[in-house]
């Protein structure tokens, strides 16, 4: 044995790797300074250490087993459907998903705030995108959607318009010109920035009225959202929005007259839900409307698809970013979970469907969030580094057919260009 650790000192020596034998973990790395060492002085001292100890070498072999860390209860189970992607297949239906303002962190933080598992941990491809619009490296929401909408870098605040203010043409109104049912559903008003981008062009977000009226020029088949104020008691003119829309093949109800449980909308003609006058409440005040929808829109959309070429969505959990603006853990948690829940059920859709790829995303962090030292699973502490957004890297999940397009990291109107090359549009 000493003269093969010697053989083995020597030949090692001269070059940058150094081996020596410990009689405990078998053949390791040694530093340098060995070397420097008599080579049979120190192969006798530790063939006198391997004398006085009664373990046998280990295998060489051997992989150390990872200390288990201190704090941590046992993980979840590895969720069994994260192997369903049907690689190198084109989708029939896209579902876009959008968490505002939905960090890592956020998405940390909810997981473990929810017994350590989300729904997101279901997705087998993941990649990251750049989230910076035109002229700020951190952006807004109006800019991030416009860059999944419609591909196109521009600036804070432009709704569906390029840095010029010209009209860009969007995914959804690609979808619609080919024949796809389209539908948008968030928690906020859908005249907000995230689903405005999809439909509406216009130079500012705030312009709330205007935007409203841009509902109008495109068939959506599904509209779920709140802001019935800016389509039924305008200031800017009389018009009722809702009346339009009513005698243009629109069915439109309202959290007035009836629950989003309890609405079985017909698939004959398009349908538009408002889900309160302005901005909706917080999940935690008693909004609860996303995951029902969630599990509505995708079936009502296929019902729609009678030519049987699929469908576009785009479901947003809107007020991520509002926890995040108000520097509460306990807001962005709350709706991080619920976000995820109405993931779940898309997800038991497109499972069951086979044919329809699903992308979760953000278009940016609010808040620079992070989980203090402290925390605990079920008690967050949250820091702050801002009330507003910031430039992270933004992670992308993707399953179902297609989905293995979304690994990687890529500039956030990529999401644009793949959904619109994977659509075939
Ligand atoms: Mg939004
Ligand atoms: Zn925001």
């Amino acid at each position: 044995m000493l003269d093969e650790m010697n053989t083995l000192l020597a030949r090692n020596c001269s070059g940058p790797l150094y081996i020596v034998f410990n009689p405990l973990r078998g053949m390791i790395a040694a530093p340098p300074y060995l070397c420097r060492m008599n080579a049979k002085i120190f192969s006798l001292l530790l063939a006198l250490s391997f004398v006085f100890t009664s373990c046998p070498p280990a295998p060489v072999d051997t992989v150390q087993a990872r200390p288990a860390l201190p704090t941590a209860p046992a993980p979840a189970a590895a969720p069994a459907e994260n192997t369903l992607v049907k690689a190198s297949k084109t989708p029939k239906n896209i579902i876009l998903m959008i968490g505002d303002g939905m960090g890592v962190t956020q998405i940390s933080a909810g997981m473990y705030s929810n017994g350590n598992k989300l729904n997101l941990e279901k997705f087998p491809v993941i990649g990251l995108h750049k989230s910076y619009s035109s002229d700020n490296l951190v952006t807004d929401s109006a800019a991030g959607a416009t860059a999944f909408s419609a591909g196109i870098k521009t600036y804070n605040g432009a709704i569906g318009v390029d840095t010029d203010t010209m009209p860009v043409v969007t995914i959804l109104e690609l979808a619609e010109a080919a024949g796809l049912p389209t539908g948008l559903v968030a928690n906020c008003s859908i005249t907000h920035a995230t689903p405005a981008s999809f439909v509406s062009h216009n130079r500012y977000r705030k312009n709330y009225e205007e935007i409203a009226a841009d509902f109008l020029k495109t068939d959506v088949d599904l509209l779920i959202g709140g802001g019935a104020k800016y389509f039924e008691r305008r200031d800017s003119d009389d018009r009722n929005l809702s009346t339009e829309l009513r005698s243009k093949n629109y069915v439109v109800e309202s959290f007035v007259n009836t629950d989003m449980k309890d609405v079985r909308p017909g698939t004959d003609k398009n349908y538009f839900y408002l889900t309160a006058d302005t901005e909706p409440l917080p999940f935690s005040q008693g909004r609860d409307y996303l995951v029902p929808a969630a599990k509505m829109a995708p079936q009502f959309l296929q019902k729609r698809d009678i030519n049987n070429k699929g469908f576009f969505l785009m479901i947003e959990g809107s007020q991520i970013d509002w926890g995040g603006h108000a520097n509460k853990s306990d807001y962005i948690i709350s709706e991080v979970i619920e976000f995820d829940d109405a993931i779940g059920e898309v997800l038991d859709f497109a499972k069951k469907d086979g044919e329809t790829l699903v992308i979760v995303t953000a278009d940016h962090e609010t808040g620079g969030y992070a989980i203090q030292y402290g925390s605990k699973m079920d008690s967050i502490n949250g820091a702050f580094t801002s009330d507003y957004h910031t430039a992270d890297l933004i992670p992308v999940f993707a399953y179902g057919p297609g989905s293995e397009h979304f690994a990687g990291i890529y500039e956030n109107t990529a999401i644009f260009d793949k959904m619109k090359e994977l659509f075939g549009l």
